[in-house]
């Protein structure tokens, strides 16, 4: 497929920013950018973005310095989906914004860190990531003089919201909607979600190799991962071992991209729906793996789950994080005056209107927006009467 350089006339089933469903609170249309590229701005100058440099991927932070971190991750997400995005001539900016943001609500320690969290909140209405990047996104951050949050397009927090519990989805009005149903999101936000996929799915081989938590003869009995390293060794025989492993990632990434691109340029095509709205009516996803790429990418996510984010180094780790989370929140929760003043005058304020419920949202935002290495600072002041603050 002969793809342009430079972005292409949006296709009538991409988002327009023109005709946008518009943000929360009314604005003027920006002067230079479009409205979604205003979005990508504001995420990128948010503090939660810059946080995700310290926060795990599924190595913590200071594990080591080549490990993807949740910034990286974010990073390439955003890079795979952009690509996928101009060849389809979907909207480019939108892609961008919501790859960003996707990640925004992620507490420190990754998936260890989000379970503990949601142990910690079963009383309380639990806690959800996806939920949580909205929330970041629509309120928690405060730097703007006329409104709460960054006011983002419909577009972007659509696609920001990946997934929803039906309880959750109720009460956030219009934007949950397609949870209850069963609408589609856009295409962009289709994307968004695949790339993600990609992105993990690759790279957590590249970090297991390099960590020496998986090897290369266990990915050799792998349909995709297998098919990849034999075909690179029958081009490069001599090549070295860490070549071999980027060499085969590289093609992993792209052979993915390829498929996604095909098959859904052909779902597209077949679907032939002609505006947004006829997107969001589909019975199924329009971008999407092949059938067969989509059980081999299962059976790598398998293995990499039993293999790495399984492995006893990781498990050790993520117990760590779930102890330490899981004790910040019991004594904020006990004491809001324990944490800083802006944060326990909020526990106090959402108390009068929640009740505990109230209080427990105050903490757990506070918990959520930390990154790893804050969080263990924070666990030792609290924890070790040696420390002074
Ligand atoms: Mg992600």
């Amino acid at each position: 497929m002969a793809v342009s350089a430079q972005p292409a006339p949006l296709a009538a089933y991409a988002a327009d920013p023109a005709r946008s469903r518009g943000r929360r609170h009314a604005e003027p249309s920006p002067e230079w950018r479009s409205e979604f590229q205003r979005d990508r701005d504001r995420i990128i100058h948010s503090s939660a973005f810059r946080r995700l440099e310290y926060k795990t991927q599924v190595f913590v932070n200071h594990e080591g310095d080549l490990f993807r971190t949740r910034l990286t991750h974010t990073l390439e997400v955003c890079q795979v989906a952009r690509t996928i995005a101009r060849a389809l001539h979907l909207n480019e900016d939108l892609t961008e914004a919501i790859t960003l943001a996707h990640d925004l609500g992620h507490t420190p320690f990754g998936h260890a860190g989000q379970e503990a969290l949601n142990r910690c909140m079963e009383a309380y209405g639990g806690f959800e990531h996806n939920l949580q990047s909205l929330r970041v996104v629509d309120d928690l951050e405060q730097r703007y003089a006329e409104f709460d949050g960054l006011n983002l397009c419909w577009e972007t927090r659509e696609g920001i919201l990946k997934h929803c519990s039906a309880a959750n989805a109720r009460k956030i009005g219009d934007l949950g909607r397609r949870f209850l149903e069963r609408l589609q999101p856009s295409l962009e936000a289709q994307l968004a979600n695949l790339a993600d996929e990609i992105a993990y799915n690759s790279h957590d081989v590249d970090d297991g190799l390099r960590a020496g938590l998986i090897d290369v003869s266990a990915l050799r009995e792998l349909d995709l991962t297998g098919r990849l390293f034999a075909e690179v060794e029958a081009t490069h025989p001599s090549l070295s071992h860490r070549r071999l492993i980027h060499e085969t990632v590289r093609r992993m990434i792209g052979v993915q991209v390829g498929n996604v691109l095909r098959t859904s340029q052909a779902a597209i095509a077949a679907a032939a729906p002609d505006s947004i709205e006829a997107v969001r009516r589909q019975p199924a996803p329009l971008i999407r793996f092949g059938d067969e790429m989509a059980q081999q990418h299962r059976q790598l996510k398998r293995f990499l789950f039993q293999s790495l984010y399984r492995h006893h180094r990781v498990h050790r780790m993520a117990v760590k994080a779930k102890r330490t989370v899981g004790s910040l929140f019991e004594a904020f929760l006990d004491d809001p005056g324990l944490m800083p003043p802006r944060h326990s005058r909020r526990a106090r304020t959402l108390e009068d209107t929640n009740g505990r419920s109230g209080r427990a949202l105050a903490v757990a935002d506070y918990i959520a927006g930390m990154t790893d290495r804050y969080a263990i600072a924070e666990h030792e002041r609290l924890f070790d009467p040696r420390r002074l603050t």
